[in-house]
């Protein structure tokens, strides 16, 4: 199949960088080159903030309901094209078809959501302190948003933040990965195709340090949002509160799950293994802490083995595949040295624990138990399909665990008690609990984390909040 090479989009149009200058863009699952993508430099961004600052004063003053219109038909574009877009996923960032298909399905859910959404920002009228005044709260868009999003879900990353700025008015320049450009350009080009005026999406490329610094301190840009490393999210953080810029972060987790004495060990296993394989473990929200209550703890395992040893490793666009290569070499490297430190630690290897093949970034789907609480896999985000189980004796040992780490990003809990429901549920530090059931992340429910996993909301009304300023207005009829 063939593989574009990626350009800039400014004013709806696609661009070569001033300097023709080129990234080289890797199949994760060959290592081989398939295309470039185009690395901006200065010149081009001040024509995309540019771009960004026309797009916004026409896009503001278009009706909500216009504006949602736009995007549905952008949705239905995303929909239509979905075979194909799906594929570049693939080709680009190594996770099997059906996964970049269920993407990009929820990634149209995810517009379609925000478009309705956006008609209801309302504002407020207060009651007046005089019989000829009145009161009022405008919901205003804040600005044009510069945005940073990671490799992971090249698609929805975009989406989730994407969605709310349209929706509520402002205009949108984001820089993608330089290792998955053309699922979010082709993405991109469905809401150039569904009509929006120039300047209201705009994407680029290039070295993400110097990229966000001059987008950060631009006087364009009003809002900053991000998603990927902790580390990484601090710096824009104090980028954006250097430049007093509005910001959201979500940033990387550790989610623990916890499995309680009274819990259905089947479901347990069948849902953790599922969701702890799903992009390769290369999601923030996946389960990496695995904490089992020590009467369950023989059957967990078995199950859970039970469970990876169905998984397929291979290439994405192979059919049959579960689990496809990690996105990059470093990941590998990083997956490597993890086991080989849980081991040294105490840790048992029960399936895995290796790279495979000679060419690609394949790493075994891997189950480790005992793990000590000092191995890093414990204390820093595996990012990768690398399953750390550790029993426990009783209930608040295991929050207190759970607690234990800077990150508050997802957690998952199964038990049937309603006792043990509300505890967790009051406890666990997390933004986003799940319990007896997988992550399930629509567009309706508030997505983000606490304390060193970010702050802001990618869901729910609080999404558009993030986007919207409020602006007080009093007036008194003379
Ligand atoms: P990284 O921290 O180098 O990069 C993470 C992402 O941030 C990448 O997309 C990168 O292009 C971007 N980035 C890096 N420096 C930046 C900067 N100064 N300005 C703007 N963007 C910048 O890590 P990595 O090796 O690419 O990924 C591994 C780690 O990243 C994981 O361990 C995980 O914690 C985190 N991560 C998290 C998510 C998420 O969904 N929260 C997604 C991808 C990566």
């Amino acid at each position: 199949m063939s593989y574009p090479t990626t350009q800039l989009l400014i004013n709806n149009r696609w661009v070569e960088s001033g300097a023709s200058r080129y990234g080289d863009v890797l199949n994760p699952a060959t290592g081989r080159c398939i295309g470039r993508v185009a690395h901006a430099e200065t010149k081009d961004l001040d024509a995309a903030l540019a771009a960004a600052q026309h797009g916004f004063n026409s896009w503001r003053s278009t009706p909500a309901v216009n504006r949602a219109s736009m995007m549905h038909a952008a949705a239905a574009l995303l929909r239509e094209r979905t075979e194909s877009i799906a594929r570049l996923l693939t080709l680009e960032q190594g996770k099997p078809l059906a996964e970049s298909i269920t993407e990009l399905a929820a990634a149209a859910e995810i517009i379609d959501w925000f478009a309705s959404e956006g008609s209801r920002v309302y504002g407020r009228i207060v009651p007046p302190r005089s019989e000829t005044g009145q009161q009022l709260v405008l919901k205003e868009p804040v600005g044009p948003v510069a945005a940073f999003t990671p490799w992971n879900f090249p698609v929805s990353q975009i989406v989730r933040k994407l969605s709310a700025a349209l929706a509520t008015g402002c205009s949108f320049l984001c820089k993608a990965p330089e290792e998955t450009p053309a699922s979010p350009a082709a993405l991109m080009q469905c809401f150039v195709d569904s009509g929006l005026p120039p300047g209201v999406v705009g994407l680029v490329f290039g070295d993400p340090e110097s990229i966000s610094r001059y987008l950060i301190a631009s006087p364009i840009v009003r809002k900053v949002t991000f998603t990927g490393s902790t580390p990484v999210g601090k710096q824009l953080a104090s980028l954006a509160g250097l430049h007093m810029k509005r910001a959201t972060m979500e940033l990387g987790g550790h989610a623990p799950v916890i499995i309680a004495q009274d819990a259905d060990v089947e479901l347990a296993a069948k849902v953790c293994a599922n969701a702890k394989f799903r992009n390769a473990g290369q999601v923030c929200i996946s389960p990496t802490r695995f904490l089992v209550h020590r009467d369950l703890e023989r059957g967990f395992v078995e199950a859970f083995i039970r469970h990876t040893r169905q998984i397929k490793m291979g290439d994405g666009l192979e059919q049959g595949t579960t689990m496809g290569p990690l996105a990059n070499p470093r990941r590998v490297v990083a997956m490597t040295r993890l086991v080989a430190d849980a081991v040294e630690k105490g840790a048992k290897v029960l399936v895995g624990g290796a790279p495979v093949g000679i060419s690609g970034n394949f790493f075994s789907p891997t189950v480790l138990t005992g793990v000590s609480l000092d191995a890093h896999v414990f204390n820093e985000e595996p990012f990768g399909p690398v399953a750390a189980i550790r029993a426990f004796d009783c209930l608040d040992e295991a929050v207190a665990e759970a607690n234990r780490l800077p990150f508050g990003l997802a957690g998952y809990a199964f038990t049937s008690s309603i006792k043990n429901l509300h505890l967790l549920a009051q406890r666990m530090e997390v933004g986003m609990l799940w319990v007896n059931q997988p992550a399930v992340a629509g567009p309706e429910m508030p997505f983000g984390g606490v304390k060193d996993s970010g702050y802001g909301s990618e869901g729910g009304p609080e999404a558009l909040e993030a986007y919207l300023n409020s602006k007080s207005v009093a007036v008194l009829a003379n």
